[in-house]
């Protein structure tokens, strides 16, 4: 400062100014601003303020008015000066003359000078008496404060990018040093230069040096080397080689702690104001630090929110912010609040992802729009309902949503509720593509539910189907199960190939279809060449069979495959909810039952009846007592076998009878086609054969020349010991092998026709005659019989009992019989059940005869009566009136 002005104004200086008369302070503010300015004296001025004053001027400042005084003072400022003091003034005397200090300056000699003033007054009895002012010079300080003031206004006005060039311009223009450095700490020993001033010059470029030197205790607050730096640190060159005298440096510290950075101030002299320089280090290396760890946290966030936005952009998901405005209060009701999001959520950002996804061009087209702009949703309202109910949140919900052309595709959707004070402000929604997973699943479905070949639905959904419906059901209702069974479809298959048998499968559906009423019905593949279907309330028994005949007509109509006509037939069978079971498969079974009958019988349908299903539970139980039954229940009946032309008896036909301790006499037609399914038919057809052996035998001893015929079944000649024990036992009771006949039928014959012959043949070899029964059900070929060993051919009752009313059938029979007789073979005609039959067969030539006219089948006890009751009576004693006798 200047060598010029007077040492004494450091100093404190006291002025007392007196009044010409004492001061009302009742009086307004002006009146005594006017009062104190023009009535005032200055009576004392100390010692300090005579030479505090010589500087202003050399006159006398005694007996100056206050007015008069400031005046002076202000002399280079003028109004100016003399204004600001008035207003003090004024501040003064309305704060009821409380200590006052301002700060005023002046200009003495042509430098500016600051003071700080003080006034003081004293008052008693309502009125002022003298005013004090109490003047001290701090021009130092306030240069001080300007300067840091200045720098400060300077650098709150620098940018982020410009604050530490600034701070580094502003340190080196005030404090007049040749470098100043300011570094960002990087690692453990290394800084990073942030700017570099070298004499003014900058350098903001990313350069990483060591630190080294005085920079070694950076981390201490200050440090300072006045001089000699160079010197003492004589192993760093930098230093050495621009002759760094002095050092100062701050380090940066964050509000943490952590040490972020240096300010360094480097000087080839001494420092000219060291103090000042240490004041200004130590004030800006706050602010310095807390724009360090500003700048770090943007870097930081920055980098976060490229990566964020890199990750948003690149995302193979679609991102997308919604906003609500208006926004949606959760207080509303549920369907106010779907309304409301319908009406006001609008896009405000997504990423190419949601563009691509949904067909959108740009992102324009989205933003600003309203959510079903954007997407077709096909439960749009039903999802946002989900959405609020699940307060706000939704995660991975697939929807279908169709494109704006129209395009179906499968979103899964997350979506987020952003909620401010009760109230919906916006939702982030991430959305996937995931229309080829759900192709695939249904698909897979789809698979897992139909037919390859058909497309019908198989065998599970149908089950399912069948389920679903029966649980639907109201009281009262009735369902039935149709079940189509092709006939002839394996032949078409052998001859024609698997192809044309592909072809003709899928031919099958639509024909079936036709007979349906209701498009809804499932009709199912359920395996080979087996269709099902399901008719809710089907009607009367009557609209039931009309419906069966409906179906197998369609089915016979021929299919047109390859330009060939293809017949096949087809057999029904149906079964009934409630009456035949009350699940799918039960139904299933019964449906089974009957359709595996109709087709036994030739016929196109049948629907379930108990009294025909071998597989009834009763029956099934019955099968477990059979095993033990055997040779304790069961019997032999016999039924007399008469010669057509003589009617004298030829023998008998041995029929198995079971007398079931709790059930009575069971018939055979209801337990041997189950057991024949057995094990159990082997022991019960030795059991008859070796009675019907030991009758023979009986028979022989008595003189008695008939014959017995006795029914095998193919289980028991498909066993390759057969024919062995058989003649065993012949021989064990010495009974002429041509006496007994097998009867076996001749679709058992024709299930395995090559082992049938092997059979037979080896036990024609061993003398065993026998019988091919109910000829006519198995469509033996004339070659195949032609071949076979046969001694008999039984024409089957079914032939025998329509032949008087069908010419059809009566040509059957005479051509079986003449057949039968060019081969070689006796034919016996069953089930005769009048005289005219009898003597129509007599007249068409055929062997035998058997029958209920002649004789129903009898127990042995009986037997002996009855033959001398027939032989006595030489001529047709009525089988009816025997056979009363016999209960059968
Ligand atoms: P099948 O061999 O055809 O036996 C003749 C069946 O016709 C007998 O029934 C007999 O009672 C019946 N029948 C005889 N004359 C007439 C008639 O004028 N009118 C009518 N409607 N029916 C007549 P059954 O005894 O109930 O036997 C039924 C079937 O059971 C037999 O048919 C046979 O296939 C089988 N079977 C009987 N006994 C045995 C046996 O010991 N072993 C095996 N494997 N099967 C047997
Ligand atoms: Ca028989
Ligand atoms: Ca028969």
């Amino acid at each position: 400062m200047s060598e010029q002005l007077s040492e004494a104004r450091q100093a404190v200086t006291t002025l007392v100014f007196m009044f010409d008369s004492a001061i009302e302070i009742s009086q307004n503010i002006d009146e005594q601003l006017q009062q104190i300015f023009e009535h005032s004296v200055l009576t004392s001025c100390c010692e300090q303020g005579e030479s505090l004053f010589a500087d202003f001027s050399e006159d006398p400042f005694e007996g100056l008015s206050y007015r008069a005084f400031l005046e002076r003072l202000s002399n280079g400022e003028g109004e100016e000066g003399l204004y600001s003091a008035t207003q003090h003034l004024k501040a003064f005397i309305s704060s009821g003359y409380l200590a006052n200090i301002q700060n005023f300056q002046w200009l003495v000699k042509g430098q500016a000078i600051s003071f700080a003033v003080e006034l003081q007054a004293s008052c008693c009895d309502q009125k002022l008496h003298e005013l004090r002012v109490v003047i001290s010079e701090n021009t130092q300080e306030r240069g001080r404060d300007d300067l840091v003031f200045s720098i400060a206004h300077g650098l709150s006005a620098a940018s982020n990018e410009t604050f530490f060039p600034c701070l580094a311009e502003y340190l080196t223009t005030k404090l007049g040093v040749d470098f100043v450095s300011i570094t960002k700490s990087c690692g453990e020993d290394e800084l990073k230069n942030i700017v570099f001033s070298d004499r003014g010059e900058l350098i903001t470029t990313d350069c990483v040096f060591k630190i080294e030197g005085p920079f070694q205790h950076y981390y201490n607050r200050i440090i300072c080397y006045p001089d000699r730096v160079a010197s003492i640190f004589s192993d760093s060159s930098w230093f050495t080689e621009n002759h760094v005298q002095a050092f100062m440096s701050v380090a940066l510290y964050s509000s943490g702690g952590e040490i972020l950075g240096i300010i360094a101030l480097m000087h080839c002299q001494e420092f000219d104001d060291i103090d000042l320089a240490r004041s200004l280090l130590t004030i800006f290396s706050v602010r310095a630090a807390a724009e360090l760890e500003l700048q770090e946290k943007k870097r930081r966030e920055e980098y976060k929110q490229n990566r964020y936005s890199a990750l948003v952009e690149s995302s193979p998901n679609g991102i997308v912010v919604l906003d609500i405005d208006p926004p949606l209060s959760v207080e509303l009701s549920i369907r106010e609040q779907v309304k409301h999001l319908v009406q006001y959520a609008r896009y405000a950002e997504c990423n190419p992802a949601f563009l691509r996804i949904h067909g959108l061009k740009k992102s324009s087209d989205a933003i600003g729009c309203a959510l079903d702009e954007v997407e077709m949703i096909s439960d749009f309202a039903g999802q946002l309902r989900e959405f609020v109910f699940n307060h706000y949140v939704t995660k991975d919900q697939v929807t279908k949503v169709f494109t704006q052309a129209g395009e179906e595709f499968w979103l899964s959707n997350t979506l987020t509720g952003h909620i401010e004070d009760g109230h919906l402000m916006r939702i982030f929604g991430v959305c996937t593509d995931v229309s080829e997973q759900v192709r695939q699943t249904q698909l897979l479905a789809h698979q897992a539910n139909h037919d390859e070949l058909t497309q019908l639905p198989n065998r599970s959904c149908f089950k399912h189907n069948v389920e679903q419906t029966l649980a639907e059901l109201a009281e009262g209702e009735k369902v039935a199960i149709f079940l189509l069974d092709l006939d002839g479809f394996k032949e078409i298959n052998d001859t024609l190939g698997h192809a044309t048998g592909d072809i003709l499968l899928q031919m099958v559906g639509p024909r079936i279809r036709k007979v349906l009423d209701d498009d809804t019905v499932i009709l199912a593949r359920l395996g080979g060449d087996e269709f099902g279907f399901l008719v809710r309330n089907p009607g009367a028994h009557t609209d039931i069979i009309d419906r069966a005949l409906l179906l197998v007509g369609a089915i016979k109509t021929p299919f047109t495959v390859n330009e060939l006509d293809l017949c096949v037939g087809g057999s029904v069978g149906i079964s009934l909810y409630p009456d035949d079971g009350d699940d799918f498969s039960a139904l299933m079974r019964c449906a089974d039952v009957a359709m595996y009958r109709a087709k036994h019988q030739s016929r196109d349908f049948e629907i379930y009846d108990a009294a025909h299903d071998h597989y009834s539970v009763r029956r099934l139980s019955l099968m477990m007592d059979l095993r033990a039954a055997i040779g304790d229940q069961l019997l032999l009946y016999y039924q007399p076998i008469i010669s057509l032309s003589d009617k004298s008896v030829q023998g008998f036909e041995a029929l198995v009878r079971w007398q079931h301790p709790v059930h009575g006499m069971l018939f055979p037609d209801e337990f041997i086609p189950l057991i024949e399914l057995t094990d159990v038919i082997d022991p019960l057809t030795w059991w008859v054969i070796e009675t019907a052996i030991k009758q023979l035998q009986q028979w022989q001893l008595q003189g008695l020349d008939y014959s017995l015929s006795v029914n095998v079944s193919t289980r028991n000649i498909a066993d390759d010991s057969f024919t062995y024990r058989l003649s065993r036992l012949l021989r064990k009771y010495k009974v002429d092998s041509r006496k007994l006949e097998m009867e076996i039928t001749e679709s058992t014959l024709m299930a395995d026709p090559v082992k049938g012959h092997s059979v037979l043949t080896a036990m024609a070899a061993m003398g065993i005659r026998f019988a091919i029964d109910d000829f006519g059900t198995g469509y033996s070929s004339l070659a195949y019989l032609k071949s076979l060993p046969v001694n008999t051919l039984k024409i089957d009752r079914t032939f025998i009992s329509q032949m008087l009313e069908s010419s059809q059938d009566e040509v059957i029979v005479n051509s079986t019989i003449q057949l039968a007789h060019n081969l070689g073979m006796n034919v016996t005609a069953e089930g005769i059940e009048n005289g005219l039959l009898l003597e129509e067969l007599a007249k068409l030539g055929c062997d035998h005869g058997q029958g209920f006219f002649i004789c129903r089948p009898m127990p042995l006890a009986d037997l002996k009566s009855w033959v001398s009751l027939y032989e006595r009576g030489n001529q047709h004693v009525t089988g009816t009136v025997q056979s009363v006798a016999h209960t059968e």
